[in-house]
């Protein structure tokens, strides 16, 4: 029989930071949410320092995990499907658990206002499956997720010109070293976030702010496995890690004639 877990919680009675740590037991609990994961999208909540978190929910053991350290933690917590293109998977669509949490229940209504699945917009686009998903959708979750609108309209401005936002970054780095410009890891404050450039300041405002909430409110060794989180994204930025892996995908969907996955 196919279990079901919850898709929708309402924010409750926000734990307190360090209570919050304690509960997550980091150190010796069996996570299936892995550590900086719980730190990036829980704890900075707890903290205040973010409103609404997002990230990818693989399989039923982590959803079950996100929605129970959820509740214990009194955030909301919400599932929205979404389908599309997976540039890293073998097969046409794929179907994702996006979990967003959030630490104020008004956040619940842009969430529902999200659409489920590909927006009609994206059809016209579905060639460039770099894009994933199209640049009305992508600037709705950045409000929701409260990115600052410099760095949202550079993404949406590559979206729209079919540049590789993951490329342009990487080349962006590569050329502010060359030139010996400054690379603030701040400015690559949460996983998969692509600031409009390597020394963005208002991206490494919060970077810095997170950090320093961590340390003032929970402790050194979360905040360091944060600051672990912002260095770690950096790094696989200049190797080119993101975009390269989108690349051959590209490669072998363009050998694909016609497909379609509607
Ligand atoms: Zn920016």
């Amino acid at each position: 029989m196919k279990t079901t877990y919850p898709t929708e919680i309402s924010v409750g009675k926000i734990l307190d930071p360090k209570k919050a740590v304690k509960s997550l037991n980091l150190s010796s609990r069996d996570h299936y949410i892995s550590k900086p994961i719980l730190i990036e999208n829980f704890l900075l909540l707890t903290t205040q320092s973010r409103t609404a978190a997002l990230f990818y929910i693989d399989n039923e053991k982590q959803h079950k995990e996100a929605a129970k350290t959820a509740k214990d933690l009194g955030l909301g917590f919400k599932i929205k499907t979404a389908t599309r293109l997976h540039p890293f998977i073998d097969g046409f669509a794929v179907k994702l658990d996006r979990a967003f949490t959030f630490s104020d229940d008004k956040k619940i209504d842009e969430i529902e206002n999200l659409h489920p699945t590909l927006d009609p917009e994206y059809i016209n686009l579905r060639l460039d499956v770099l894009s994933q998903f199209s640049p009305i959708f992508h600037k709705k979750v950045s409000s929701i997720l409260e990115y600052d609108s410099c760095c949202v309209s550079t993404f949406t401005r590559d979206m729209y010109s079919m540049v590789n936002p993951d490329e342009r970054i990487f080349r962006q780095v590569a050329l502010y070293r060359e030139k010996n410009r400054e690379v603030n890891p701040d400015s690559f404050y949460v996983r998969e976030f692509i600031p409009c450039k390597p020394n963005c300041e208002n991206a490494a405002a919060k970077g810095r702010k997170f950090e320093n909430d961590l340390r003032n409110q929970i402790d050194d060794a979360v905040a360091d496995v944060y600051r672990g989180i912002k260095l770690d994204h950096l790094k696989d930025v200049e190797l080119g890690k993101i975009f390269k892996k989108c690349d051959s995908a590209t490669r072998r969907y363009g050998m694909i004639s016609g497909f379609d996955v509607f």
